[in-house]
């Protein structure tokens, strides 16, 4: 995540935790699987689909199931194959429970739904992909930061469009429709937060980079760049997959990597790839100061994605080292001065943040305002 869209984030989490009392989302039960098939519309923004939650009570006579809200309409749900209604409002989703569930006792959420998701979804006229928001576009708990669940997605797409989401993509189906399912599955459980996928043409690189014994694919893809201009603008990925392999003491936690470039200033990770737009990317690789992005994002795969903050509270430690860690790579890369400079950069932002009123400890619960931009 950008360090500017950080502190905006932590402030609307933390507000919206702060007003829902007894029935903040995710409490009292354990998501294990999170299995979707959606079909995104390109040109409208909209989606629709099916999902299958299944989860596990973590306290006695648990009497409601309450995820995150959104924009989004459903249509219908079930527990265990039982109808159930669905409550809907601005900051939660809560299922009333006929029965109380035992501590323990996993049970099987399946809702159906459609429409255009508030946030998290961007795109172009030929392309779709999401950020951060992922309860936005499908029914999760995301305020529970460190709750980690197996996830699945099936996207069904026209003959033609080229699909990104987490982990591997598992199978590819024609269907009788003409169109296409491509499964995807990620490698191990992550935070709700880091679910996303992406849809669209797109020019496509792929690279191998060898880091700590084991290999990873590198992939590049866009549908504002050719694959000349993806080569170019992520060249540095290798050498950065292999700094970071080497200082972590573990490989790139991924048999894959990928990077989709977008229009505009977007730095965001997800699970298995990360969305990073234009603006945000150097013009020239061999600037040291605007070359952040591409070590920042790919830093989360091992900090902040594999080893997760347990609460937003601590959410600093998902972003302190990530952003420690491009520094050192840019020393690594530039030589001391860089590392200098990205400390100044830092420095400059707590000088902000001191004068705005915005100095902090690192681990609050309390309401943070917006900071100013790192690039202002
Ligand atoms: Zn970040």
């Amino acid at each position: 995540m950008r360090p500017s869209s950080i502190l905006v984030l932590v402030a609307w989490l933390l507000q919206a935790g702060s007003t829902l009392g007894a029935e903040r989302p995710g409490e009292g039960f354990d998501v294990t699987h999170y299995a979707l098939a959606l079909t995104p519309d390109i040109q409208n923004r909209t989606l629709s689909g099916r999902e299958v939650i299944t989860l596990r009570a973590t306290k006695d006579r648990l009497r409601s199931l309450i995820f995150s809200g959104s924009a989004l309409s459903i249509d219908s749900a079930t527990l265990d194959g039982v109808p159930v209604v669905v409550e809907t409002g601005e900051e939660t989703l809560s299922i009333r429970l006929a029965e109380p569930l035992a501590r323990g006792r996993a049970v099987r959420l399946e809702l159906t739904y459609h429409g255009r998701p508030a946030r998290g979804l961007s795109g172009s006229a030929t392309s779709l992909y999401t950020s951060y928001f992922a309860c936005d576009w499908m029914i999760c708990a995301q305020e529970t930061f460190g709750d980690k669940a197996a996830f699945s997605l099936a996207l069904k797409v026209p003959v033609g469009i080229d699909t990104l989401s987490v982990g591997r993509r598992v199978a590819r189906i024609r269907t009788s429709d003409g169109r296409e399912i491509h499964r995807w599955t990620a490698p191990r459980p992550y935070s709700a937060y880091l679910f996303g996928f992406a849809v669209g043409r797109f020019a496509r690189v792929e690279e191998r980079v060898d880091a700590r014994v084991r290999a990873a694919r590198l992939v590049y893809l866009s549908d504002v760049a050719d694959e000349g201009e993806l080569r170019q603008r992520f060249a540095e990925t290798g050498g950065i997959v292999r700094f970071f392999a080497d200082k972590a003491g573990a490989p790139l936690p991924v048999a894959a990597y990928s990077q989709l470039l977008v229009e505009g200033r977007e730095a965001q990770e997800a699970a298995s790839y990360s969305v990073l737009g234009v603006e945000a990317l150097p013009t020239r690789a061999d600037e040291p100061s605007q070359n952040w992005a591409i070590a920042h994002e790919l830093a989360h795969q091992w900090w902040g994605n594999l080893v997760t903050s347990a609460t937003l509270k601590d959410f600093w430690l998902n972003e302190g080292v990530t952003t420690f860690m491009t520094a050192a790579w840019k020393e690594h890369r530039y030589g001391p001065a860089a590392y200098e400079a990205e400390l100044a950069v830092a420095r400059g932002r707590l000088e902000k943040a001191r004068a705005a009123g915005f100095d902090k400890p690192l681990a609050w619960e309390g309401h943070r305002a917006a900071p100013s931009d790192r690039s202002s």
